[in-house]
């Protein structure tokens, strides 16, 4: 048999299903993907196990997340207000980015739409179009989530909310520690066994090179027919065990620590994750209920840990929590996200830049998938392929997305910066700049993450012009459109003023206890 093939003599029968899923890691990646499994393999025959060490610990970072993390609540079934209030969570409309484009420059990369399309024509051309002839606010004013954002507002716009309000687009910032605590209560109760203790060695089939068992440090073994690595940066399955080897991208990634610490909070929780660019590196504020959460995200190459920390505590704005604390990473991915039978999910499966709050996305998409895909105990080369090709599409669609914020800069102030802007950027998003610059357009690709919104409010708010708009907005009346594009601006901004401050909604309905 060749490596990674299990024929049904190897498992023990013909699609035989899967009785035993074993989950190494007991984070952000662990938990999520036990919940998962808890409502889904809730078949009688599957039975999920966690283990998870408190001597390694976690990461416990990952705090702020992107709009669809919602659809994984909704999948769950869990109840928002329960959820904000056990995760001490606040609401997020979208990112605040100060200092990219230019010192002394900000915009507002806000969740879902800038207006809406007027015949068939991307709102984002005829406001090109506008801008051709005028000086035009920005294009941060036609959006709900960005109005909210100006305004320090929220609320739930609720099902069946009515324009503007269907489009204040949001999700959530919380504390990581608690988050994996609340799933990991849900996933008990949906019958996850949980183990305490260190995995110390992992055993792989002869033949096949399936992961077959692990051993623990107190000798107990423990056996499984899929294993989920979700064992941090450290891989041990997915690298330590199956050297699946990294795709490293850190020529266009080049930050690879940050050092992170919490502090008070000494105003009310906004709607949003602040990115400040620093001289090398960069800065998120990320407010919850209990505190906020601040770290910079630096290169080694550029800046000392020393001189990062000082950097960070200089640039707070109440009193630390806390000492700070510095971890590393090396920005990239695993080149398989499923090999032989084991998936990747979390650190271990490579990681971007928290820049725009993508990983616990990865993580959630990554589960998504396994739950389209899930396999019988061969864990075919079919539904692995399948399985690896959508994960890496994702995760480069993504990393030119992140990429982007640090190439599209003016900066000119330190060799970071100067590294940033003068780097060659991936084929695949030079592409898509010089598309941009010619007249304004964003194609989506097959699993991207981010729609045209997204990218038009960084090349923009970076300062990428397109030299020209799509002929097609010259095929609707102009002085029309302005007036619709005007009511649509005071629609937004009224509907931002009537909202209550975000501060308020919470002590309404989700407060923490
Ligand atoms: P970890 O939290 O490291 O968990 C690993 C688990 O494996 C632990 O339970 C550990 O005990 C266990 N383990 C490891 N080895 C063994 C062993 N031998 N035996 C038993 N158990 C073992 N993501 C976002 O979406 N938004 C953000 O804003 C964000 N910000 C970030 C900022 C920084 C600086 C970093 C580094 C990451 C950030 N992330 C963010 C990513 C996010 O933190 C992770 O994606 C998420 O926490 C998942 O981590 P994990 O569960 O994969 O790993």
């Amino acid at each position: 048999t060749a490596p990674g093939r299990a024929t049904d003599q190897d498992t023990g029968g013909a699609r035989a299903p899967i009785e035993r899923l074993v989950i190494v890691g007991g984070g952000t990646a662990g938990w999520m993907a036990a919940a998962a499994f808890s409502r889904y393999l809730n078949n009688g025959r599957t039975k999920v196990t966690l283990i998870e060490s408190a001597e390694i610990g976690t990461i416990g970072v990952g705090e702020a997340t992107i709009p669809p993390i919602l659809s994984f609540n909704k999948m769950l079934g869990i109840n928002e207000n329960e959820f904000i209030a056990a995760t001490q969570g606040t609401f997020k409309a979208g990112i605040e980015f100060v200092d990219w484009g230019a010192i002394g420059e900000r915009y507002v990369h806000p969740f879902g739409y800038h207006g809406h399309e007027i015949h068939g024509v991307a709102f984002h051309q005829l406001y090109l179009r506008a801008r051709a002839q005028r000086q035009m606010p920005p294009i941060s004013d036609w959006s709900m989530s960005a109005a909210a954002i100006r305004h320090g507002r929220f609320a739930r716009p609720g099902t069946g909310a009515s324009f503007p309000l269907d489009q204040l687009y949001y999700a959530y910032q919380f504390d990581a520690a608690l988050y994996a605590r609340y799933l990991r209560g849900y996933a008990e109760r949906g019958g996850v066994e949980r183990i305490e203790g260190k995995v110390v060695d992992v055993a792989l089939d002869g033949e096949s090179g399936f992961v077959t068992d692990l051993t623990m440090a107190d000798g107990r073994i423990i056996a499984g027919d899929l294993f989920l690595d979700c064992s941090g940066f450290r891989g041990l399955l997915i690298e330590q065990a199956l050297k699946t080897g990294y795709d490293d991208w850190s020529r266009w990634l080049p930050c690879n620590r940050a050092v992170a610490v919490a502090t008070e909070n000494v105003v009310p929780p906004e709607p949003l994750t602040r990115a400040t660019a620093r001289a090398r590196g960069w800065q998120w504020r990320i407010p919850l209920q209990h505190r906020m959460g601040n770290g910079l995200v630096y290169s080694s190459a550029y800046l000392s840990d020393d001189e990062a920390r000082d950097t960070l505590m200089a640039n707070l704005e109440g009193p630390a929590l806390a000492d700070p604390r510095t971890l590393s990473f090396t920005t990239g991915r695993r080149r398989l996200s499923w090999n032989r039978n084991v998936v990747t999910l979390g650190l271990s499966s490579g990681f971007v830049e928290p820049l725009e709050s993508t990983s616990i996305h990865l993580v959630q998409a990554g589960i998504a998938k396994l739950i389209a895909l899930f396999p019988d105990k061969r864990c075919t080369a079919v539904e692995r392929d399948e399985y690896n090709r959508a994960m890496k599409d994702l995760a480069e669609d993504i990393r030119d997305f992140v990429i982007l914020h640090f190439h599209a800069t003016r900066r000119d102030d330190s060799p970071f910066w100067d590294y940033c802007r003068t780097m060659e950027p991936p084929d695949s998003l030079a592409r898509k700049i010089a598309l941009f610059r010619e007249k304004g357009r964003v194609f989506r690709d097959n699993f991207e993450l981010f729609a045209t919104p997204s990218w038009v409010a960084v090349m923009f708010g970076q300062g990428i012009w397109p030299e020209g708009y799509d002929p097609i907005a010259d095929a609707l009346d102009e002085s029309r459109v302005d007036q619709a594009m005007a009511q649509m601006r005071r629609d937004y901004e009224d509907a931002a003023l009537r909202l209550p401050s975000q501060a308020e909604f919470i002590a309404r309905c989700c407060a923490a206890p």
